[in-house]
């Protein structure tokens, strides 16, 4: 018993003076960084953290979001293996850190392009380097014309943040919507960052009404998807928020609540709890009773 005591101590030592990067890079140590193809030179890469779209050809690399800062040298070693450098362009689909960590080490040598609300709310974040920050920025939509593929950014407002952009590849029939869609899962609504849940809404309907039908959806979190995947996850959300706010109309406690929505238990498995889902539905309506 005594020896064990000693040993957790021990351990406990050493973790005590690991320096915080040191833990930090440990997170991602098991992590690989795997490639999807999804035709005509594009790709999806997945490891830790929103899905990266890749572009690989004569005119070079070019990716959609970069993950985490420590997965960096991962991505280019994946990116490598499919015939690519460095990334001459990097498209950011909002500013939150599991999307744009890698922005540091690929920003100084390639163009960061972003919606001007990402890097609006990026120059704020403490300890930013320079090269972290897109170089370029856009309102509505900017098309970039590389590898022989139109990719047209197309700002969706008030949905996720308020600096969302989504890519689309005209000719590779493929469409990027970073966290404008988490596939299979109940969605993060950043309200603090100019995120409303109509805005949400109204994005997954533009795309589902405005998108070719058999367009390939990588979404900013889980597996690769179809606008018909799409169109379920709308239906996820406006079901439960009517649930919600019937269940709050009747004085219902969270417990009670979250009873109402066992029958969704499995789209609670992700990063968004059902919980936690019941709370950004509270908070959005509140915020919106205010106005
Ligand atoms: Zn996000």
């Amino acid at each position: 018993m005594k020896q064990r005591l000693k040993l957790l101590l021990t351990g406990l030592t050493v973790l005590a003076y690991c320096p915080l990067h040191l833990q930090a890079a440990d997170r991602f140590a098991g992590v690989t960084v795997s490639t999807l193809p999804l035709g005509a030179g594009v790709f999806m890469l997945t490891g830790a953290g929103g899905n990266i779209g890749v572009s690989v050809g004569d005119d070079g690399t070019l990716i959609i979001d970069d993950q985490y800062a420590p997965l960096a040298g991962r991505i280019e070693a994946a990116l490598a293996a499919l015939g690519g450098g460095r990334p001459r362009l990097v498209l950011n689909t909002h500013h939150h850190q599991d999307h744009v960590g890698g922005n540091a080490e690929f920003g100084r040598s390639g163009v960061i392009i972003a919606h001007g609300n990402t890097r609006a709310r990026l120059r704020t974040v403490q300890g930013l380097p320079a090269s972290a920050l897109p170089l370029v920025t856009y309102t509505d939509t900017v098309t970039v014309h590389f590898n022989g593929e139109e990719l047209t950014l197309i700002h969706l407002p008030k949905g996720h943040t308020d600096g969302d952009t989504m890519v689309w590849f005209k000719n590779a029939n493929v469409l990027h919507m970073g966290d404008q869609l988490f596939n299979g899962a109940f969605p993060y609504i950043d309200l603090n960052s100019g995120g409303t849940l109509d805005g949400y809404i109204a994005n997954l309907r533009r795309v589902i009404s405005d998108m070719p039908s058999d367009i390939t959806v990588i979404p900013g979190h889980g597996p690769v998807a179809d606008i018909r995947a799409v169109a379920r996850c709308l239906q996820v959300i406006e079901d439960t928020r009517q649930l919600v706010s019937r269940a709050l109309a009747a004085g219902k406690d969270d417990g009670e609540i979250a009873e109402d929505l066992a029958s969704y238990a499995e789209w609670g498995q992700g990063f968004i709890s059902i919980e936690r889902w019941i709370d950004i539905i509270k908070r959005d309506q509140a915020q919106r009773g205010s106005l």
